[in-house]
């Protein structure tokens, strides 16, 4: 970003992907979605032009951008009607905490695969019992000579089916105090002793979520991401990118959503003037354009801070721009099924297919409210209740 633009670069960047994303599309997206099968063609395309490894450094063969580029690659992809879910796990997070935790062979083990995008890794930190309570996670692992043996239990989890491993939170026994802290592992999804159940969802997308049982999963001592005492500062530094990428991924969406709005606001005529000159009409889709450019100024806001280096404003800053992000989405959603009268819940038109999705945008990875309570907290600093 220079000044209020961003560079000729990213620009570039995202019109390149946009003609991309236009080539595949959103009927083409729920296509897949509605007959059980996967995006991997757009992926491999997206992964082969270099777009899914903007933010992996150069050395490992990636573009050697930042979170603002691969944030950039999400919202437009999703503002063509097929976002893929699992940049925001994939690249976001987990090249992230790799790339600037992960040991040298670490790196080159998993780097280059990110960079070319042949790897998919998903992310688990949700439990059944903990939820949004990250406290209670009772996933845990201890040692074994030199290996680590796992065992836990892990929920929602997106793009299992897909990856090649996971990178799942649990703890691990403090030496010296006895007791348990944080701590990353890279788990392959064909270790034994590691198996997944999809979870059946309302959400029409090619993207599954998973339960996870991990019992006594064995793995050598370089699963571990990074040092075992940094794993707090680890996982922040990954959490940021992601609700970085959430909130672009939400961006993109309502930009979709908004886009057939006002194109058949534009068009759709029963009386005198095609319905979009009705203010009814005409001011949610501006109120949503509004809301949508607001969530994407704090969203590269964000993003500039955490390239800047700046892990806490950048933190405060990306769940800022998740909340708006969502709540842009979801408006836009909802305005453009309005403008459509009954053709907004058509499978033909495909908008009602959206709405769990950007319901989801409230709910993951983050909810609305731990984002309120975040900023009453932390920003506002007002007392805590729970
Ligand atoms: C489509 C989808 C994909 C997902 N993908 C992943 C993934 O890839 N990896 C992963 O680890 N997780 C994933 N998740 C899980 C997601 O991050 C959690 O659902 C989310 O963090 C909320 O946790 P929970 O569902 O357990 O809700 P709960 O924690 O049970 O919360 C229920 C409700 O209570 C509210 N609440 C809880 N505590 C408080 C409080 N202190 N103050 C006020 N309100 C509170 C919450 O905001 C929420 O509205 C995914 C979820 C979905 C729906």
């Amino acid at each position: 970003m220079t000044g209020f633009s961003e560079s000729e670069e990213r620009l570039a960047l995202r019109a390149a992907v946009a003609d991309l994303g236009k080539r595949y599309g959103g009927q083409w997206f729920l296509k897949k979605a509605r007959a059980g099968e996967k995006s991997t063609e757009l992926w491999d395309e997206a992964a082969k032009l270099g777009y899914l490894g903007v933010n992996v450094p150069e050395e490992y063969g990636g573009g050697g951008g930042d979170i603002g580029d691969l944030a950039a690659v999400g919202e437009e992809l999703s503002a063509q009607g097929c976002g893929l879910l699992l940049m925001v796990v994939s690249p976001a997070i987990c090249a992230t905490i790799i790339s600037r935790f992960g040991t040298d062979q670490q790196k080159q083990e998993w780097l280059p695969r990110f960079a070319d995008g042949t790897l998919r890794m998903a992310f688990a930190i949700t439990e059944p019992d903990a939820g949004s309570n990250s406290h209670k996670l009772t996933t845990t692992a201890r040692r074994d000579g030199d290996d680590w043996v796992l065992s836990g239990r892990k929920v929602y989890i997106s793009g299992v089916d897909e990856a090649a491993a996971v990178m799942v939170v649990g703890r691990t026994e403090d030496a010296r105090t006895g007791k348990l802290k944080p701590a990353l592992f890279i788990v392959p999804t064909d270790a034994p002793g590691f198996e997944y159940q999809p979870i059946e969802m309302d959400i029409v997308s090619p993207d599954k979520q998973f339960m996870l049982f991990l019992d006594d999963v064995r793995l050598p001592a370089d699963a571990l991401v990074g040092a075992e005492d940094a794993a707090l500062l680890q996982l922040f530094a990954g959490l940021n990118p992601e609700r970085i990428m959430a909130a672009s991924f939400a961006i993109g969406m309502g930009r979709y959503a908004l886009e057939k709005g006002v194109e058949y606001a534009k068009t759709r005529q029963v009386w005198s003037t095609p319905i979009g000159a009705h203010q009814a009409v005409a001011h949610p889709l501006a109120e949503a354009k509004i809301q949508l450019e607001l969530a994407k100024v704090m969203t590269q806001k964000a993003a500039a801070l955490y390239d800047a280096g700046d892990d806490m404003a950048a933190g405060e800053a990306a769940n800022m721009a998740k909340y708006a992000a969502a709540e842009a989405c979801i408006k836009a959603v909802d305005a453009a099924i309005q403008v459509h009268g009954g053709n907004g819940l058509t499978a033909e038109y495909g908008l009602g297919a959206l709405v769990a999705a950007a319901r989801v945008n409230r709910i993951a990875p983050v909810s609305r409210e731990m984002i309120l309570n975040f900023v009453a907290q932390n920003t506002l600093g007002l007392p805590k209740s729970y």
